[in-house]
C-alpha cells in the first residue's frame, strides 16, 4: 500500500514536470522546474535523471548565470518516438501521428456510414489510418511508443472495453485488445470526454486551471473534470456524461431513448430540431447529414445578421447556459471551456450569448468566479488528448521506468546535485 502510493505520487509528480515543457514550449533548467512546480530540487533532479535516461528529456545547452557554473538546459526529447491519436467519432474516423512535442506529423481521415457500425469495420479503418500517416511522415511501425484511442459512449479504461457506445448499440466490446492485435502497438483506449478534458488540461485553454470543466458539443456532448490537475473518472469511468442529464422534463426524445437530455437541446442534432421549430422550410434543414457545413453556414448567415441564424444560436445559448448553470452552482470551477466541432463553428457567437444567459441560471458568487472560454487547440483536441494518453502509458511502462531503470539514473542523479550545489 505504502509503496503503490509512493509509485502514485511518483506519476502524478513525473506528469506535473513534464507538462510545463508542453505549457510553455521551451528549454528549461532544473531550477526552473523546482520553482514552477512547487518541488523539491532533490524530486526534481530525481525525475530529470529518470527521463534523460529514458530518452524522453535531452540537454540542451546551458543558461547563462552571474558567477557560478552555468546550468544545464533540458528539453522534451521529439524524436525520442512518435505518438498516435485517434479520434472515433460518430461521423468519421481521425487518425493523427505526433512527435514527442507533440507536434502534429501526420493526418488521416476516414468517414463512416451511417447507421450500424461494427468493431471490426473500425478496426479496419483505424489500422488504415494508422498505415497512412506513417507513410505521409515515412516512418517505420517500430518508431511508435504507442497509440491512443477515443472511443464514443462509455469505455472502461482498465479493461480496454467500450462498455456501451449509444449510436452504434455496442455493449462491452473489448476494443483495446482487438486494436492492438492488428496494430502490433501497446494501444491505450478512451473516450472524446477524457481526451479533451486531457488535451485541454496539458495544451490548451485548461493550463492551470483548478478546478477545470471541458465540455465537448458536437453529436454527442458531456463534460470532463479535472480536480488537483488530474482527470477526475468517477468510479466506472463514466463521469462527465452531463449530456444525458435531464434540462427539460418531458421534452425532446434523446438517443440515449430518455426524454429531455441536454444532448437533445446542444449537440448537433438539438440544433436542428431548433432550427426546426423556428423556420420548418428553412433550406439548411436539407443538410442536416452534412453537419460541418450546416454549422459553417449557420455560423456564416448569423455573421450577416441574419434572423433564424442569430435565433437558433440564441436559443442554442439559452439551452446550454441552464445545463452549464448546474455545473456551476455544484463545481465552482475556475475555468470552463467549450470545445469540440459546435464551439469550433460557431465560435465567438455562440460564447457570447451563453455568457450573456448565464447569469440567469448560476448564482453570483461561483459565477464571478468562472473564466467561460473557447477551446484554444486546434481541431483535433480528442485525437491530441488520445496521444498524450498514449504517452501517460509509455510513462508508466515499468520497463522504462521501473526500479531497475531508477537504479540506472542514480548516477545521473548525484551528478545533477553536484551541479547545482554550486
Ligand atoms: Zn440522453
Amino acid at each position: 500500500m505504502v509503496n503503490r502510493r509512493a509509485q502514485d505520487i511518483r506519476r502524478l509528480n513525473r506528469f506535473e514536470m513534464l507538462r510545463r515543457f508542453y505549457a510553455a514550449d521551451t528549454a528549461k533548467t532544473r531550477q526552473d522546474l523546482a520553482s514552477e512546480t512547487g518541488l523539491s530540487f532533490a524530486t526534481v533532479s530525481n525525475l530529470t535523471a529518470e527521463l534523460l535516461d529514458a530518452g524522453v528529456l535531452v540537454e540542451a545547452g546551458h543558461a547563462g548565470s552571474s558567477g557560478g557554473r552555468p546550468r544545464a538546459l533540458l528539453n522534451l526529447n521529439a524524436q525520442r518516438g512518435a505518438l498516435v491519436g485517434v479520434d472515433v467519432g460518430e461521423t468519421s474516423v481521425r487518425t493523427e501521428l505526433f512527435d514527442l512535442s507533440l507536434r502534429e506529423l501526420a493526418v488521416h481521415e476516414e468517414s463512416l456510414a451511417r447507421g450500424e457500425v461494427t468493431p471490426e469495420q473500425v478496426v479496419e479503418l483505424i489500422e488504415t489510418g494508422v498505415q497512412a500517416v506513417l507513410d505521409t511522415a515515412d516512418l517505420p511501425r517500430a518508431h511508435v511508443l504507442g497509440a491512443g484511442v477515443s472511443i464514443p459512449g462509455l469505455v472502461e479504461r482498465e479493461r480496454g472495453v467500450s462498455a456501451y457506445s449509444p449510436y452504434w448499440a455496442w455493449r462491452d466490446v473489448p476494443m483495446r485488445d482487438l486494436i492492438a492485435e492488428r496494430l502490433a502497438m501497446p494501444v491505450h483506449l478512451d473516450n472524446p470526454l477524457k481526451a479533451s478534458t486531457l488535451a485541454e488540461l496539458w495544451f490548451g485553454a485548461g493550463r492551470d486551471a483548478d478546478p477545470l470543466v471541458v465540455v465537448t458539443l458536437r453529436s454527442g456532448v458531456g463534460a470532463g473534470f479535472a480536480f488537483g490537475g488530474t482527470l477526475f473518472r468517477g468510479l466506472t469511468d463514466s463521469a462527465g456524461e452531463w449530456g444525458h442529464t435531464c434540462l427539460v422534463l418531458g421534452g425532446r426524445p434523446c438517443r440515449c431513448g430518455r426524454l429531455g437530455c441536454v444532448e437533445a437541446y446542444v449537440g448537433v442534432n438539438g440544433i436542428v430540431e431548433t432550427l426546426r421549430y423556428l423556420a420548418p422550410d428553412d433550406p439548411l434543414l436539407a443538410l442536416t447529414r452534412q453537419e460541418d457545413r450546416l454549422l459553417s453556414e449557420l455560423a456564416a448567415r448569423a455573421a450577416t445578421g441574419d434572423a433564424v441564424a442569430t435565433g437558433v444560436i440564441r436559443e442554442t445559448a439559452g439551452y446550454l447556459a441552464a445545463a452549464l448553470g448546474s455545473l456551476v452552482n455544484l463545481l465552482n470551477p475556475e475555468v470552463l471551456v467549450l470545445g469540440n466541432q459546435i464551439a469550433d463553428h460557431l465560435g465567438e457567437h455562440l460564447l457570447r450569448d451563453t455568457r450573456a444567459a448565464l447569469a440567469d441560471h448560476t448564482l453570483a458568487q461561483p459565477l464571478s468566479a468562472v473564466s467561460l472560454r473557447l477551446s484554444s487547440l486546434p481541431h483535433d483536441a480528442v485525437s491530441r488528448g488520445a496521444a498524450a494518453f498514449a504517452f501517460e502509458g509509455f510513462l508508466d511502462d515499468r520497463d522504462v521506468f521501473g526500479p531497475v531503470s531508477r537504479a540506472r539514473s542514480a548516477r545521473a542523479r548525484a551528478k545533477a546535485e553536484a551541479i547545482a550545489e554550486d
